[in-house]
């Protein structure tokens, strides 16, 4: 019993997050042991310690969806991986034989999952299995923070504009929440696309940051009128696609600030689940709303790739230590940051 993690034993508040004890972990075939240098946190990681109903998770429970870590022990048949190598993780998981995963949409499977939550034990931890596939080539000029990073906000993003969204040069993109881990990630992928970004936040500090990160233009709200501002900013054009993961605060006006055709894509509600849904915008203005959840294994690796290269990069606000995980988790329920919150480990 020597491997240091922070588990949950019970659902509720951050001071349910304690230190424990495990066993080793011991590699199966096609599995490796990584060594966890860097775990991000996600507003999941609050869901998931709160207690979501539609999650079966059995407790004690090991949170943490996005590590970055080395290589310390390969199972039997490990091919692709050797100790020592530097990795970042894949988040998802999935049965990998449904007719989904077999069409290359394992984030559709009925069995999908994310690790730290219903995907299996997450990343506070010294130590964490993982099946040899799920393991993404982490480059010597990125740091393990940086690695840990980017897997699940960079996947969400890109499925939302690049597979969902079909953004591309001279479209006009609303982040909403743009200081949030989706949000600096939405930016970026957006720019990279060719689009033209406009940031939407409640923070003036975080409007600046977005710009310095390569938003074309902010709106402050609720200062400033979302659908105005859009209108004004575009010319009269409005908004092809908004990305929105904020929820009632905001949906209705995202809606009314899409152009005839345009694509609202949901990844996420942190201001509540119920909306009000004016109809006649959706049927006369031709309107998609899309519901996204992470994304497949080939954009996952598409994504790592353009990281790897320096074309996406991690924003990273703040760190904790891996024991400091409760005020980590606090500091993440109070939104003041932008980008991403870490735990160190050594
Ligand atoms: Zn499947």
């Amino acid at each position: 019993l020597d491997v240091k993690a922070v588990v949950i034993k019970q659902f509720g508040g951050p001071e349910n997050l304690v230190a424990a004890e495990l066993p080793d972990p011991k590699p199966g075939p096609g599995e490796v042991v990584v060594r966890v240098r860097a775990c991000a946190l996600n507003h999941l990681d609050l869901f998931v310690r709160e207690g979501i109903p539609a999650y079966k998770i059995r407790l004690p429970h090991i949170l943490g969806c996005d590590v970055a870590g080395e290589v310390v022990e390969t199972g039997p048949g490990v091919a692709s991986a050797k100790t020592g190598d530097r990795v970042a993780v894949s988040p998802g998981r999935s049965c990998l034989r449904c007719e989904f995963c077999l069409d290359g949409k394992d984030n559709h499977c009925q069995r999908y999952g994310i690790i730290g939550a219903q995907g299996g034990p997450g990343g506070y931890a010294e130590l964490l299995t993982v099946p040899e596939a799920y393991l993404l080539p982490l480059p010597t000029g990125i740091g393990y923070d940086a690695g840990a990073a980017y897997p699940l906000t960079f996947l969400t993003a890109w499925h939302m504009l690049i597979t969902l969204g079909q953004c591309g040069p001279g479209q006009w993109v609303l982040v909403l929440g743009a200081g949030s881990g989706v949000g600096v990630a939405s930016i970026q992928t957006a720019k990279l696309a060719g689009a033209r970004v406009i940031a939407v936040s409640t923070s003036e500090e975080k409007l600046e940051k977005s710009r310095a990160l390569g938003a074309d233009e902010t709106i402050l709200t609720p200062a400033q009128n979302l659908v105005k501002q859009t209108l004004k900013i575009t010319g009269g054009r409005m908004a092809d696609i908004a990305v929105e993961h904020v929820g009632p605060a905001v949906f209705d006006a995202a809606l009314k600030s899409l152009r005839c055709g345009g694509r609202l894509i949901t990844c996420g509600a942190t201001t509540g689940p119920i909306i009000e849904l004016d109809l006649r915008y959706v049927f006369s203005r031709q309107l998609k709303i899309l519901g996204s959840h992470m994304g497949s294994q080939a954009e996952m690796r598409r994504v790592a790739q353009l990281v790897g290269e320096g074309r996406l990069k991690s924003v990273i606000d703040r760190r904790f230590e891996l024991s400091e995980a409760r005020a980590a988790h606090q500091y993440l329920a109070d939104k003041r940051q932008f980008g991403k919150v870490v735990l160190s480990l050594p």
